[in-house]
């Protein structure tokens, strides 16, 4: 095992398949062994999702009035969703091009003696890992030719995602254009955006700048409608930071956002897509009224049998019973359910006690802003997880997303398709799931037939 073990991490090193861990010291990431096994149909099932969760998105994101009258009671106690939606209403986007560059994550249940996706959420924002993913992946084909090592599902979601960035920058149509990246202030996961940023100067020699919320308001501004820092045009703007309040801390960073808004760069995402991809917007959609308006009716039923139940905390719910209350009903029975306020990230989520006393906490009007996602009761394997040149076999359950990408001009879609996958890899006691936040490991499919 020493062996593999010093294998790993040099390859780990070699490669980029490193982060800064919560000391800020340089390690490899944390990586599991053991690819995750499942049945081909079910990879197969899920490759086919994507392109129908795309347009749905795609939708969503389009139509301003559903995404109004969703979250004007969220917005009412949550000032963070209230900002968006005003900034959302303030900058009607004048780009007609969009890319929605997303990743819907699963997990897998048992179900009548197969197994079934179940969606734990879809990223509209900061979607994170297209090289990570990529990297653990080639890790994974390199142990290959030890013995014991399975053979593994290959994917590169960094090949699509920078395919589709160097699509629309050819689109914008401008010459010497740029690729802006926002970026928080003290990034932890920055290798997975350098990784990209290589990639579309080696590839497509496409140059990017990173850049903070109030970097942008300083350097950028408005000319004849594109967004230009420092002379350099940015045909798209690559959002990877944002999607949390941290993020604006000051008045200069909502300047920032502004002026992303006010022009014609690329937005990925603009705000209709960020605000799709809300929790409440996620919860909506379970309702099948609401979700035929925005899927193909022979799509309805695959997509509704990856959903388990969300409520809004006062929804009234019929028990065996009776009715009672969705948050009665959590807090009776709180491990089967999750509590998920509007928020990105990871780490933001309500689990087991925590749950019941912020449920217990909240005023009739905060209620509103929070929803409550039943518990995936996901299949649980074995796995050996190496954290910081540590390998240790543990009882795991794995979460696994799929990266989409879609192309869209108004209603036409030009491009809409899936690049890939990831997986991430948890003890089985672990509630949240994050890999930069140090919960979960990265990790390869293998097939079973
Ligand atoms: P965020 O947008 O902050 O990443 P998520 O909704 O993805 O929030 O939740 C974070 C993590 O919490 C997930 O990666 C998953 O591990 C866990 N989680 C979220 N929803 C559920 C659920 N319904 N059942 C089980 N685990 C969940
Ligand atoms: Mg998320």
């Amino acid at each position: 095992m020493s062996n593999i073990k010093q294998q790993v991490i040099d390859f780990s090193l070699t490669n980029g398949l490193i982060k800064y861990n919560q000391k800020f010291q340089l390690v490899h990431a944390p990586l599991s062994l053991t690819p995750h096994t499942i049945p081909r149909s079910v990879e197969q099932h899920l490759r086919a999702l994507t392109p129908i969760f795309n347009q749905l998105i795609l939708r969503v994101s389009q139509n301003t009035d559903f995404l109004k009258e969703q979250l004007e009671e969220a917005a009412q106690t949550d000032p963070f969703v209230d900002k968006l939606l005003k900034l959302y209403v303030q900058f009607p986007d004048p780009q007609p091009l969009q890319l929605l560059i997303n990743r819907n994550d699963y997990m897998l249940v048992a179900e009548q003696g197969t197994l079934q996706p179940k969606q734990v959420e879809f990223n509209t924002i900061s979607v994170s890992f297209p090289f990570l993913s990529s990297k653990i992946n080639a890790l994974h084909k390199y142990l290959q030719q030890l013995p014991n090592f399975q053979a593994v599902v290959p994917t590169n979601p960094l090949k699509g995602v920078a395919n589709a960035l160097a699509n629309a920058v050819i689109h914008y149509d401008v010459s010497n254009t740029c690729v802006l990246i926002v970026i928080q202030d003290h990034e932890k996961n920055v290798f997975d955006q350098r990784g990209l940023e290589y990639k579309l100067w080696e590839k497509h020699h496409i140059p990017c700048l990173r850049l903070t919320l109030e970097e942008i308001a300083n350097h950028g501004k408005l000319k004849e409608g594109h967004l230009s820092i420092n002379g350099q045009i940015a045909a798209i703007t690559y959002l990877r930071a944002a999607y949390t309040p941290n993020d604006f801390h000051s008045p200069l960073t909502w300047k920032g956002r502004e002026l992303i808004e006010a022009s014609s760069t690329i937005k990925v995402p603009n705000l209709g897509m960020q605000l799709a991809g809300m929790k409440k917007i996620q919860q909506s959609l379970g309702q099948e009224m609401v979700l035929k308006r925005f899927v193909e009716p022979e799509h309805l039923q695959k997509v509704k049998n990856t959903f388990v139940g969300q409520h809004l905390l006062n929804e009234v719910i019929s028990t065996p019973l009776g009715n009672v209350l969705a948050k009665d009903l959590a807090c009776q029975e709180p491990h089967k359910y999750v509590l998920k306020p509007q928020r990105e990230g990871g780490g933001n989520n309500f689990f087991d006690n925590e749950l019941v006393q912020k449920i217990q906490s909240l005023s009739k009007e905060e209620e509103l802003a929070y929803i409550l996602m039943e518990r995936i009761d996901a299949i649980v394997h074995s796995a050996t997880l190496m954290v910081e040149g540590n390998p240790q076999e543990k009882e795991c359950i794995s979460e696994i997303g799929q990266f989409g990408i879609a192309m869209a001009q108004g209603s036409e879609i030009l491009e809409n398709k899936d690049v890939g996958y990831l997986v991430r890899t948890k003890a089985s006691d672990e509630n949240e799931g994050g890999v930069s936040m140090g919960y979960s490991c990265l990790n390869s499919l293998s097939l079973s037939d």
